[in-house]
């Protein structure tokens, strides 16, 4: 059983740009925040902006205060002109699609041109395009409605953003041939015909289909009609909640595909919902490979496994005994203090990883103690290494709990930015740290006497490593870390130039360590160590390519890349004895 996801599936540009700016908003002020009118066709989302204090303003009072979003489609001039009148301070999100298609319409009516807008005319955008053309604004939502029109000395036809193609094509011919010198602008968003298009072709590829958005979301709708139309069994669905399993169950091959206004973390959560239903009909060998992958994954044993393993490498390239407190210390610090993050950031997993926070949610008791005794082993081990190691795994164990609470009084007032975890990035820079310290400088401290520059060197190998891992995580997580106001690095820099960096950054790393091996400031193992980074690297080449959907198998294979960089050790300590 296979389960794939259109490219196209979920938020497009103008609806995220939206969403994200409600969202920086209300994480950045402490006024009241509106939306004029409901920000998108998605009740999952409204409702969470209503959680964070995002409220709908339907009509503009005579005066009022804090701060007002503009949704995608845009307003009239006139309304925003009022909303500034009214007191508010007006945050506009009108998409710059739409916002062209204005600035047509604007520059159109000062030379005295009439607009014709083809389109809805109960549509937010095309009331708000309206207000743009003056005293000469027309609404055509049929040919017929055209033709009713007078003829114009100077006029322009323009499209709303999401109209039909085949209907404006339908216009485009009539105007050419009753009015040919109209001005006609080609206004539709490719967006809507791209999102069309694939879930046609993806219907041809698959057995069935499940469509997820708003059942009030036009364009959901439409995607429902068009995959419903090519015969194949078709569900619209707004959760993972109102899926037919039974219906799905036989099939070999599933489609997903979304609406514009439809967020990742339910598209998410409806994959993870079939992959599992799915695998549960499936064959014995098949569940319990599953669930022990999905354990392993969960429970972070897998990424402790992984922290045990990059431990062994890095004293393969140092060219020190690799010993078993060395891979036992990484493995359980990692495994404590991961554990112990997921433990309390539950509320911010409900939206980027919602099967991870109900499985915490549901084993509270025996992961905490899995925290604690992984905590109790780092310690007995470090103690067993000298004092020098107590102290330096007690006080790194100290910072990554202080990390998450206020080191701020509750009295003081100040809640906002108060824990080091609300430092933008932080948390990407101080796990690779973590990581760096534990697998490469205390092996070497311990073994060595001592941190040379080849140690320093392994150090900032495996935090790049680390870095690159974390930001592709916080990369699948962008939409819900912004939802609880986190700025992680994707954030910060944007989906597409973090992407960029991390391929850079595992490039590199592939070619500085074979460098250091050739130049044998490394051992020679690190010529094959090398392989690590560069499989990363094809791993997000792929990503980025649509390969991988956001199901356990993603997860497995980026996690799997440090425990490969220990068996390439292995091969490389068995080769260059
Ligand atoms: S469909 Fe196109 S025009 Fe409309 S909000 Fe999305 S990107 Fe902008």
């Amino acid at each position: 059983m296979k389960v794939t996801i259109a490219r196209t599936a979920g938020f497009c540009m103008g609806v995220r740009r939206a969403v994200e700016m409600a969202l920086d908003a209300s994480n950045k002020n402490q006024v009241p925040i509106y939306t004029y009118g409901p920000l998108i066709h998605n009740p999952q989302v409204l409702s969470i902006l209503a959680e964070k204090g995002i409220t709908v303003l339907e009509e503009i009072p005579e005066s009022g205060e804090g701060i007002v979003i503009i949704r995608a489609h845009g307003v009239p001039p006139q309304d925003r002109q009022a909303l500034i009148d009214a007191g508010f301070q007006v945050i506009d999100a009108t998409c710059p699609r739409v916002i062209k298609v204005q600035s047509i319409i604007a520059k159109h009516a000062r030379d005295g041109y009439a607009s014709i807008i083809i389109g809805d005319r109960e549509h937010p955008e095309v009331k708000g395009l309206l207000g743009y053309a003056g005293n000469q604004g027309y609404i055509a939502d049929s040919v017929e409605a055209l033709d009713r029109l007078p003829d114009f000395e100077k006029a322009i036809i323009v499209a709303q953003t999401t109209q039909n193609t085949a209907f404006f094509n339908r216009v485009r011919n009539r105007v050419n041939q009753n009015h040919p010198h109209y001005k006609i602008y080609a206004t539709i968003c490719d967006s809507t015909e791209k999102r069309q298009a694939e879930v046609k072709a993806l219907a041809q590829s698959v057995d069935a289909i499940v469509v997820v958005g708003g059942s009030d979301s036009g364009n959901t709708r439409r995607l429902y009609e068009i995959a419903a139309l090519t015969g194949k069994p078709t569900q619209h669905i707004e959760t993972e909640n109102e899926l037919d399993i039974r219906q799905l169950e036989n099939f070999r091959h599933i489609g997903i595909t979304a609406g514009a206004s439809t967020p990742n973390w339910i598209i998410k959560r409806v994959y993870r919902a079939l992959e599992k239903q799915l695998v549960q009909k499936g064959r014995i060998f098949r569940r319990w490979a599953y669930l022990v992958q999905r354990y392993l994954l969960l429970s972070n044993i897998y990424l402790a496994i992984g922290a045990g393993c990059l431990a062994y490498a890095a004293t393969e390239l140092l060219g020190i005994p690799a010993t078993a407190p060395d891979v036992l210390i990484a493995a359980l610090y990692i495994l404590c203090m991961h554990t112990f993050n997921n433990l309390i950031d539950i509320s911010s997993d409900r939206y980027s990883d919602p099967d991870r926070a109900t499985f915490y949610q549901n084993n509270r008791s025996w992961l905490s103690a899995l925290t604690l005794g992984a905590g109790a082993g780092v310690l007995i081990l470090a103690y067993s290494r000298g004092l020098l190691f107590f102290i330096l795994l007690f006080f790194m164990g100290l910072m990554g709990v202080v990390y998450n609470f206020s080191l701020v009084p509750k009295r003081v007032g100040i809640r906002r930015k108060s824990k080091i975890r609300d430092i933008p990035g932080s948390k990407t820079v101080l796990v690779g740290l973590a990581w760096g310290i534990v697998t490469s400088l205390l092996p070497a401290l311990h073994h060595a006497g001592g941190i040379q520059a080849n140690a320093v060197g392994v150090f900032f190998w495996i935090f790049c490593l680390v870095f690159v891992q974390t930001a592709f995580f916080d990369i699948m997580d962008m939409q819900g870390s912004r939802i609880v106001g986190k700025e992680t690095i994707p954030i910060l820099l944007g989906e597409n130039r973090t992407m960029r960096l991390l391929k850079i950054l595992a490039g590199s790393m592939a070619v500085l360590i074979w460098i250091a091996s050739a130049l044998g400031f490394v051992a020679l193992s690190g010529l094959f160590i090398g392989i690590c980074p560069l499989m990363m690297m094809i791993f997000l080449y792929f990503h980025e390519h649509g390969e991988f959907s956001p199901g356990f198998r993603q997860n497995f294979l980026m996690e799997s890349h440090f425990i490969f960089a220990g068996l390439l050790a292995l091969m490389g300590s068995l080769i260059f004895i």
